[in-house]
C-alpha cells in the first residue's frame, strides 16, 4: 500500500487528527437533540464500540444547552455540527466543543466565518469546513451545472483562503459525494494541493449493507493510496453499526490492529457443515475481543486446511458432525461441529 501521504497534525480534544496520527473513526449521535439522557448513553456506546470522534448537530438554541450539559458528561472528543447560524458555533465553543464543523456553503458571509476562527483560536480549537455535494454554494454551482469534484474543491479552496487569511490553519477538510467516483476524485485534487487533514465519508451512503459497501468502496479506496486521516461511515442505521464498519475497513487495509478477523470460505459442494452459520455467530461473538488475530472458517479439507494453517486458529469440515482443528499453522484436533463457537471463543480468548 502506498505510503500515508503527509498532513498537518490537528489536536482534537486530547486526540489528533493528520500527522503520524493513526487514521480515527468518527460518527454522529442521532438522538433527539433535546435528550441529554439518551444522547449521553449513545455516545457512551459509541465509544465503547471503538469511536474516537463523536459529533452532535446543533441546530438550534435548545440543542446548544443540551450539548453543553452532555459535553460535561462524557470524555470522547465532541464536535459542534453548525449549519447556517454561526451564532451557535460560538455558543458551542462556550460550552466546550473541541471542534467545530461548518458547512460553507450555508454559513452565510465572510464575517461570520472569521467571527468564528477568531472564538476558535481563543481556545485553541480546530474546525472542519465540510463540503458537501448537496448543499454547494449557489454560484458554484451555477459555474459547473453540477456538483462535480472540481467545484467541490473550490468551494473548499474559498473558506481556506478565509482561514488563510486570518492566519488559522487548525482546519481539517471534507469533501463529501452521494457519488462515490465524485468523493474520490474531488478527495485526489485536493489532496495534490494541500496538507489539511482529510476528513473521509460518502454522504447519504444509504442503508447498512449498502451504505457500508459505498463507504468501503470509497474510503477505502483512497486509504489505500494514502489519502485520509479520519473516517466517517454514514449509514441509515443505528450509529454504534457504523463504528464496526469504520473498524473493518481500516482492519482490511490494515490500518489499525486488533480485533478478531474472522475468514471464511464461500461454500460449495464439498462444505460438511453451515460455514455461513458458524462464521456469523462467531463475528458476532467476537467483535468486541480487542485480541489482533485471524480466525479462519472453512467447509472441507480441500482448499480448507491451506488457509486455516494461515489463520491463527482455523476449522475445516472433516465429515458430518466433526471440524478439523489449526491453531498457529498446525493440525491440532478434531473438534464436534456442537458448540464449535463456544470452543473457538474460549480459545480465542485464552490466548
Ligand atoms: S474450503 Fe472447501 S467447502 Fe469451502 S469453498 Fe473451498 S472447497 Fe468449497
Amino acid at each position: 500500500m502506498t505510503e500515508r501521504r503527509k498532513t498537518n497534525k490537528v489536536r482534537v480534544g486530547d486526540t489528533y487528527i493528520g500527522g503520524d496520527a493513526p487514521v480515527s473513526i468518527q460518527s454522529m449521535i442521532n438522538t433527539p437533540g433535546d435528550d441529554v439522557e439518551k444522547s449521553v448513553e449513545q455516545i457512551r456506546e459509541l465509544e465503547a464500540a471503538g469511536c474516537d470522534i463523536v459529533r452532535m448537530a446543533v441546530p438550534d438554541t435548545p440543542a446548544l444547552r443540551s450539548f453543553a450539559q452532555i459535553r460535561k458528561q462524557i470524555g470522547i472528543p465532541l464536535v459542534a455540527d453548525i449549519h447556517f447560524d454561526h451564532k451557535l458555533a460560538l455558543g458551542a465553543l462556550d460550552a466546550g466543543a473541541d471542534k467545530i464543523r461548518i458547512n460553507p456553503g450555508n454559513i452565510g458571509p465572510e464575517e461570520r466565518i472569521r467571527a468564528v476562527l477568531s472564538a476558535c483560536r481563543a481556545r485553541n480549537v480546530p474546525i472542519r469546513i465540510g463540503v458537501n455535494g448537496g448543499s454547494l454554494e449557489k454560484d458554484l454551482l451555477e459555474k459547473y451545472g453540477h456538483p462535480v469534484p472540481e467545484a467541490l474543491v473550490e468551494s473548499a479552496e474559498r473558506h481556506l483562503r478565509i482561514c488563510r487569511e486570518a492566519e488559522f490553519d487548525r482546519v481539517i477538510v471534507s469533501i463529501k459525494s452521494s457519488r462515490v467516483p465524485d468523493m474520490i476524485q474531488a478527495n485526489l485534487l485536493f489532496s495534490e494541493r494541500y496538507e489539511h487533514p482529510l476528513h473521509l465519508g460518502v454522504t447519504e451512503a444509504g442503508t447498512e449493507h449498502s451504505g457500508s459497501l459505498r463507504s468501503a468502496v470509497g474510503i477505502g479506496t483512497l486509504l489505500a493510496v494514502g489519502i485520509g486521516d479520519t473516517i466517517r461511515v454514514s449509514l441509515s442505521a443505528d450509529p454504534v453499526r457504523e463504528i464496526g464498519v469504520a473498524k473493518q475497513i481500516l482492519q482490511a487495509l490494515e490500518l489499525r490492529r486488533g480485533g478478531v478477523r474472522v475468514i471464511s470460505c464461500p461454500t460449495c459442494g464439498r462444505s460438511s457443515f453451515d460455514v455461513s452459520a458458524v462464521a456469523e455467530a462467531l463475528e458476532r461473538r467476537v467483535q468486541d475481543i480487542a485480541r489482533d488475530m485471524t480466525v479462519a472458517v472453512m467447509g472441507c479439507v480441500v482448499n480448507g486446511p491451506g488457509e486455516a494453517k494461515e489463520a491463527d486458529i482455523g476449522i475445516a469440515g472433516a465429515g458430518p458432525g466433526k471440524v478439523m482443528l489449526f491453531e498457529n499453522g498446525n493440525k491440532t484436533g478434531i473438534l464436534p461441529l456442537q458448540g464449535i463457537v463456544d470452543i473457538l471463543t474460549a480459545r480465542i480468548l485464552k490466548r
